[in-house]
C-alpha cells in the first residue's frame, strides 16, 4: 500500500516520525484528511486531536496547534507540543484542568490573564479526551 511519511516536530525535539496510511489533522477550519498522493498546501492546525492510521490501527497524538505542511508523500506537523496517546500523563492534564477552571471562576481577578486560563483548560479538555485512546 502507498504510504505517507508523518514526522511531528516541538521546538523540544521530533515527536513521532513514522510511515503511515492516512492522517486525520485538526485544521483550523476542521479536520482534514492526507491520503498519499495529495496535493501539497500549507494549513494552520487547532488545538486538537491528530490521528493516523498504519498496519489497521488507528493513533492519536495530541497537538497544541501550529501548521502542517503536506507535500505528495510527507506531512510534516510544527507544533508547540504535541504527545502521543499513550505518552500524555492524565494526572497532569486533570491538574492544569483544575488550575484553569479556579483562574475562570475569579474573572474579575485582575491579575487572572482569561485568555490564558481558557488555552490552558481548552489543552487540558483535549488531552483528556485523548488519553486512553
Ligand atoms: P502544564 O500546566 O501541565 O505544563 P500546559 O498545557 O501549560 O500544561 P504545554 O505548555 O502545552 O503545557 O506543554 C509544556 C510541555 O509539557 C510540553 O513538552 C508538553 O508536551 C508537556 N506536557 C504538558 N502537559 C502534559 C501532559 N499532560 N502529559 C504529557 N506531557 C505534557
Amino acid at each position: 500500500m502507498a504510504s505517507l511519511q508523518l514526522d511531528i516536530v516541538t521546538p523540544d525535539k521530533l515527536v513521532l516520525s513514522t510511515d503511515v496510511e492516512y492522517v486525520g489533522a485538526p485544521g483550523l477550519e476542521g479536520e482534514f484528511g492526507i491520503l498519499p498522493g495529495h496535493v501539497p498546501f500549507i494549513s494552520a492546525l487547532a488545538v486538537g486531536g491528530l490521528h493516523y492510521n498504519k498496519e489497521g490501527k488507528t493513533r492519536w497524538v495530541f497537538i497544541s496547534g501550529g501548521f502542517a505542511e503536506i507535500s505528495e508523500d510527507k506531512v510534516t506537523i510544527l507544533a508547540e507540543s504535541a504527545e502521543e496517546a499513550e505518552n500524555i500523563d492524565a494526572a497532569r492534564a486533570e491538574l492544569a484542568r483544575k488550575r484553569a477552571e479556579e483562574r475562570l471562576s475569579k474573572k474579575g481577578d485582575p491579575d487572572v490573564n482569561i485568555v490564558r486560563a481558557e488555552a490552558t483548560l481548552q489543552r487540558a479538555l483535549v488531552r483528556l479526551s485523548i488519553t486512553g485512546r
